[in-house]
């Protein structure tokens, strides 16, 4: 079997499994929330995490916008936001979990769905196989807002990625339609996030398409050291994972996470130290 021959036997196989864990995740989504375990407490992420992937050396989360990731290689940044579907953010997460696909997410925290998935996507964040940024609680666009109340959207969120997934320190804020300012950049590094995190490529999903145009623009966008945005909303996304996989691998990419690119040396070493702080400003 030739190369091109055995990735795609690659990815129709892991494909055949995220599609099919895909379905029962729907499916589970019918059943009592009785039948749900407990969830367990956020375990402590900086005690956990091993990080990175081999040969990417993460640089210092710059000051300021990034929309591509720096350098030669073959490095693709799948960065999927909102969540307003409990659904949709369970396919994603099993999917993650299928495939090994590194992935950074950007959560609303006024969507249920984060809460609802949270068992599912603890051990991928503690993994550091998922990273989390934030994108506000309640996505408004925040040139419209007064210094206090971009403040607390930025800040609600970040207790809601502390308690809901143990993240207390992203450098990363993603503002709702890419839109900010010279103000609400200074406002969010204050808060801690920096680094305002863009794309510049995306699978064109911030309305509803078919699966068929999500593929198109995934042929579009999935390029080496592009950062494609996506949305966990709507559920035609969830029917092509293997589509995406099978692309992945004929283009010879390697998905990271914007904490692989980027990472202060406090997230790295992630200690006692850091554990004891709470960036929330
Ligand atoms: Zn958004």
């Amino acid at each position: 079997m030739d190369r091109r021959r055995f990735l795609l036997a690659l990815a129709a196989g892991l494909a055949g499994t995220a599609v099919a864990r895909g379905g029962a995740g729907l499916g589970d989504a019918v059943t009592p929330p009785a039948a749900a375990p407990p969830p367990a407490p956020p375990a402590p992420l900086q005690a956990i995490a091993p990080r990175g992937v081999p040969g990417v050396v993460p640089l210092p989360p710059p000051v300021g916008v990034v929309d591509t990731i720096p350098g030669e290689g073959a490095s693709l940044a799948l960065t999927i936001d909102d969540g307003t579907s409990t659904e949709v953010v369970a396919a994603f997460a099993r999917f993650a979990q299928d495939s090994g696909v590194r992935m950074t997410f950007f959560p609303n925290g006024r969507y249920a769905s984060w809460q609802d998935n949270a068992p599912l996507l603890r051990p991928l964040v503690e993994s550091g196989q998922v990273a989390l940024g934030n994108h506000t609680w309640s996505h408004p666009d925040l040139t419209t807002l007064g210094d206090q109340e971009v403040a607390e959207e930025i800040r609600r969120n970040q207790e809601f990625l502390r308690t809901t997934f143990g993240v207390r320190d992203t450098p990363f804020l993603r503002p709702p339609f890419g839109a900010h300012d010279e103000r609400t950049d200074r406002i969010a590094a204050d808060l801690g996030h920096p680094t305002i995190a863009l794309w510049d490529g995306t699978l064109e999903d911030f309305r509803v398409l078919t699966p068929e145009e999500v593929v198109a623009a995934a042929r579009r966008w999935f390029n080496p050291q592009t950062i494609v945005v996506g949305h966990a909303n709507h559920p035609a996304v969830t029917t092509v994972y293997g589509a995406l996989l099978e692309l992945i691998a004929e283009r010879g990419l390697r998905t990271v996470t914007l904490a692989d690119v980027w990472a202060t040396p406090g997230q790295r070493v992630r200690g006692a130290a850091a554990s004891g702080r709470v960036a929330t400003g």
